[in-house]
């Protein structure tokens, strides 16, 4: 019985190194407590199975600072640092269930962050191409990105107004800061049929989150999709 109970013992410290680990990274309770983020966006209105498939299997505890970690699931945005956030969950599936998410989908984010929101569109299997203007979160989120796998994201730092003609054109434009206007070369490097969506307003007043498409004929149209409050579109690098 003794020597019974001290393999068990010696057999769990030996399955504890990688389950721990494991453990860590995204336990039980991090996902309940996603689970929980998920049903609120579901009660805000987002229909699209995609979209919550990937909201409740990319881990957002990981992509907040440790101080605030708590407060990953709460549906609201969390500060990253250098004056700037990871958007409210609600607003990251609203917008990649309006950019008609699926896999293969070819699209450029602005706006990279954390890496959070191209990290969803990686767990959708887009294909993911993002521009961040400061070049301590681009790097940090690349490497982010890395570790928890989505290692086909490519991440740029540069400025988002010039798109990424080398990777274009983009079936679908996701710009997460917000703009003055709809930047030119943005819509140039949009397919045919493309969509992109983008927060277009003043940095203290009214943003409207814009929806535009080009139709196969390359004309726009754009809607006015939902008011929001997004950190602005800055110009030159950091
Ligand atoms: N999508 C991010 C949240 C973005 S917050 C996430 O999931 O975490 C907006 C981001 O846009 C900030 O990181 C900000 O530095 C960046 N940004 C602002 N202006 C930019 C520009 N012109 N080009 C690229 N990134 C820009």
């Amino acid at each position: 019985m003794l020597r019974q109970t001290a393999m068990l013992v010696l057999t769990l410290v030996a399955a504890g190194g990688p389950l721990v680990a494991q453990a860590g990274r995204d336990d039980a309770a991090q996902r309940a407590r996603r689970q929980a983020m998920v049903d609120v966006i579901v009660r805000a209105g987002v229909r699209d199975t995609t979209t919550l498939g990937a909201m409740l299997r990319v881990p957002r505890h990981e992509f907040v600072p440790a101080d605030v970690r708590d407060l990953a699931y709460g549906d609201h945005p969390l500060p990253i640092g250098h004056g700037q956030t990871i958007s409210q969950p609600y607003i990251v599936a609203f917008m990649t269930e309006v950019l008609g998410a699926r896999p293969g989908l070819k699209v450029l984010e602005v706006g990279t962050g954390s890496g959070y929101q191209a990290a969803v569109l990686a767990a959708i299997g887009c294909d993911v191409y993002t521009m961040e203007i400061f070049e301590v979160l681009a790097t940090e989120a690349a490497a982010r990105l890395r570790l928890l796998g989505y290692d086909g994201v490519r991440v740029r730092h540069g400025d988002g107004h010039h798109g990424w003609p080398e990777a274009a054109p983009f079936d679908a434009v996701i710009v997460t800061a917000a703009a003055g206007y709809v930047p030119p070369k943005l819509l140039e490097q949009l397919k045919p049929g493309g969509r992109m969506v983008i927060p277009v307003g003043s940095v203290y007043g009214v943003q409207n989150l814009i929806l535009v498409e080009k139709d196969p004929r390359g004309r726009m149209t754009t809607r006015n999709l939902l008011p929001v409050r997004f950190v602005p579109m800055l110009e030159g690098l950091r």
